[in-house]
């Protein structure tokens, strides 16, 4: 790993950069929910990242059907930020999502062999966000969708500004 300071902002905008084009054999929307100016800044590998959003994009285009729309988004706190990927796909039912992380884990191996894939895309995810310190989280109904998301810690965020007191009013 190569740890750094890195803007996610910048890097979800490159990760789109090569999605483009991508969606348009399935007619799907893939969206930036971009509601933070940037640059978010977190110290991560930036390739490993990249990839784990690649890995994830990946997989919502592959399980989901045609016209659906595919959403990344950030959420900030004082301390992390939250990085989800939301798909109105497939959806995964509770005894698959223990096991999905494993190793070459596909659900359905008969259909998902149409889609191609070997089920290693998110054990690399889960190993890549332990080894920043983090874990991934997934919630999702069968027929509906799902969300993964992940949370990486922020380099401080700044003191707010304060003007010096009004000394005219004190007078
Ligand atoms: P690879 O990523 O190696 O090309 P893969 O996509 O099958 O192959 P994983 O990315 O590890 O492997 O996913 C494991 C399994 O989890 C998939 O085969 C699929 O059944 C299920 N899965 C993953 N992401 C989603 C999703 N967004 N919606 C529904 N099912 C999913
Ligand atoms: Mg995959």
């Amino acid at each position: 790993m190569h740890f750094e300071e890195i803007d996610l902002l910048a890097l979800v905008e490159d990760v789109f950069e090569q999605f483009e084009g991508k969606t348009d054999k399935k007619n799907m929307n893939l969206q930036f929910d971009k509601s933070y100016e940037g640059p978010i800044n977190v110290i991560a590998d930036y390739q490993r990242i990249y990839q784990v959003i690649v890995n994830l994009i990946s997989n919502a285009i592959k399980y989901s059907d045609e016209n659906t729309e595919i959403v990344v988004g950030f959420e900030i706190t004082e301390k992390d930020v939250t990085i989800a990927i939301q798909d109105h796909g497939a959806g995964i039912s509770p005894e698959h999502i223990k096991r999905i992380f494993e190793r070459f884990y596909r659900i359905d191996k008969s259909r998902s062999k149409e889609r191609g894939g070997t089920g290693l895309g998110l054990a690399i995810v889960k190993h890549i966000i332990e080894a920043h310190g983090s874990s991934v989280s997934v919630t999702s109904t069968v027929g509906k969708g799902s969300l993964f998301s992940f949370k990486l810690p922020v380099k401080k965020v700044p003191e707010p500004y304060v003007p010096i007191a009004d000394e005219e009013e004190s007078e």
